[in-house]
């Protein structure tokens, strides 16, 4: 006997992802930590599930009619979930992007059929960040629509809908804690709601990387960031739509070295190839979890969210030379070079 699920439609596809147990985050925690493995969406992404929702949407309102064109500004994996979805639904797709995310994500959206524009990274305040002019192309473009993945809160309701159920049910309802870092929100806040919904006692907790201000807005109300980060699709500066009420209980900022030496981690000990912000992730998973233990709780569950795959990151995080040029450590199996 087999539980492999068999599907007719290849958008089924997208979530309903395993959720594996860490048995290395887990001994450092002292807790059970478990890690949803949204790499195993076909886009290798979490955000295959905000594409799909949000295109939905779009379709249901009317807004997006046969043969149009998605448009959307994004760090790559939403580019790459909307290239997929649209494909299958028979819509093309322009992405914007800041040139300085991976090679492989720009190579990836190309090899999908979308038509990639690139800018400098800039300031959000600029009109010429990739939000702003995708916001434009999209408003100049016949039968296009702009996903709008930050403040669009169909993204957060793929996560209401879709990860947080799927969550409960495979922890059989037992789940004390929550937490995953910030993009959009959607994610975070997402199955923040849909966990509380199921019961209000579930812990929900930010996991900032450096130089994105939500940790201190969540710890003491100031939008303000301090230090920087390499890691792609997280980091925000501002209170999203998605991100607005938030059921967020608790902070926790975790740096780069952190964060990658469990990429480290993962990859020698587990055998799981991951980006950045699933490392910084399993270290506020470990942080929570802790936090938990310390307070008394017993034997507490946490959760949370393997955002992508490392493969998309050969260039930059499996990349000896790259690593030491922005002063990481580099892992000891790369060698120097
Ligand atoms: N990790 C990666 C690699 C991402 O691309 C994103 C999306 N930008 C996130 C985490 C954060 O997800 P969300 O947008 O739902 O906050």
């Amino acid at each position: 006997m087999t539980n492999a699920p068999v599907r007719t439609d290849t958008l089924d596809l997208i979530g309903n992802t395993p959720l594996v147990l860490l048995s290395g985050a887990s001994e450092a925690a002292g807790c059970e930590i478990w890690g949803k493995c949204e790499f195993a969406n076909p886009g290798a992404s979490v955000k295959d599930r905000a594409a799909l929702w949000i295109i939905r949407d779009a379709e249901a309102r009317g807004e997006l009619k046969p043969g149009g064109t998605v448009v959307e500004g994004t760090a790559g994996n939403t580019g790459i979930g909307i290239a997929l979805v649209a494909n299958a639904l028979g819509y093309k797709t322009v992405i914007v992007m800041p040139d300085n995310q991976s090679q492989e994500k720009m190579d990836t959206l190309r090899a999908l059929g979308a038509q990639l524009v690139t800018v400098p990274p800039t300031k959000f305040a600029d009109p010429n960040h990739f939000v702003h002019t995708s916001r434009r192309i999209a408003e100049e473009t016949d039968n296009a629509i702009w996903a709008n993945q930050f403040d669009n809160v169909a993204n957060r309701r793929a996560h209401i809908e879709g990860t947080a159920p799927e969550i409960w049910e495979q922890m059989e309802g037992r789940v004390d804690g929550f937490t995953c870092a910030v993009g959009t929100g959607g994610t975070l806040a997402g199955v923040g709601m849909g966990l509380k919904a199921q019961d209000e006692g579930v812990r929900i907790a930010l996991t900032d990387p450096h130089g994105a201000a939500l940790y201190n807005y969540y710890a003491n109300g100031e939008l303000k960031s301090e230090g920087s980060s390499v890691a792609e699709g997280i980091g925000q500066g501002r209170i999203t739509a998605n991100l607005e009420d938030a059921p967020i209980d608790d902070q926790f900022r975790i740096s780069d070295e952190e964060g990658l030496d469990w990429v480290a981690r993962l990859l020698r000990e587990e055998g799981l190839c991951l980006g950045l912000s699933s490392g910084i992730n399993v270290a506020g998973a470990v942080a929570l979890g802790r936090k938990l233990v310390a307070e008394g709780h017993e034997e507490p569950r946490i959760a949370t969210i393997l955002c992508d795959s490392g493969f998309r990151y050969l260039s930059t995080l499996y990349n000896a030379e790259w690593l030491a040029k922005k002063g990481l450590p580099v892992f000891d199996w790369l060698g120097s070079s």
